[in-house]
């Protein structure tokens, strides 16, 4: 996708509208939530358009993890954080609402009164592990 088309992001990438940007490579470029959860809520973000993780293409993840993995520790510093989560909306069932690929770093610090991943989950499962693992395995071989 490219700029002057909605994709809000590709639009930060172009520069068409402002970000509070505090990382760029060729590849892939960080800047602050607009809404953020905690100070120092950053989004990494490849420059090339996708959808979500399945679009994106394999350099491109890479530059993207690069990125993360450099920004981790820079981002929890910078705030006083003890930690951050590092996640993932992927697709419209997640509640991605962007839909261009992101990475949330959300700095985090001791009883800041949010919860790990497995919080979003009411863990409601059906199947076995057995049953669950053959299935993936055989979807990853197809
Ligand atoms: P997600 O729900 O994972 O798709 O998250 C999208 C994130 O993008 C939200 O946390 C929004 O606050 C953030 N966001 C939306 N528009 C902008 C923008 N123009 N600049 C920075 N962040 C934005
Ligand atoms: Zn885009």
């Amino acid at each position: 996708m490219k700029a002057g088309t909605s994709c809000i992001f590709c639009r930060i990438v172009a520069g068409d509208i402002p970000a509070e940007v505090v990382a760029r490579d060729p590849d892939v470029i960080a800047f602050l939530d607009l809404e953020p959860l905690a100070d120092g809520h950053v989004l990494v973000v490849p420059r090339a358009h996708a959808a979500a993780i399945e679009q994106l293409d394999a350099d491109a993840a890479d530059h993207l993890f690069r990125l993360v993995r450099r920004l981790a520790d820079p981002v929890r510093r910078a705030v006083g954080a003890v930690g951050s989560t590092i996640g993932i909306n992927n697709g419209e069932a997640s509640g991605q609402t962007v839909p261009h690929v992101h990475v949330h770093i959300v700095p985090r610090w001791p009883n800041d009164g949010a919860g790990s991943v497995h919080t979003i989950f009411p863990r409601r499962t059906s199947r076995t592990l057995a049953e669950v693992g053959a299935a993936i395995r055989q979807a990853v071989d197809a």
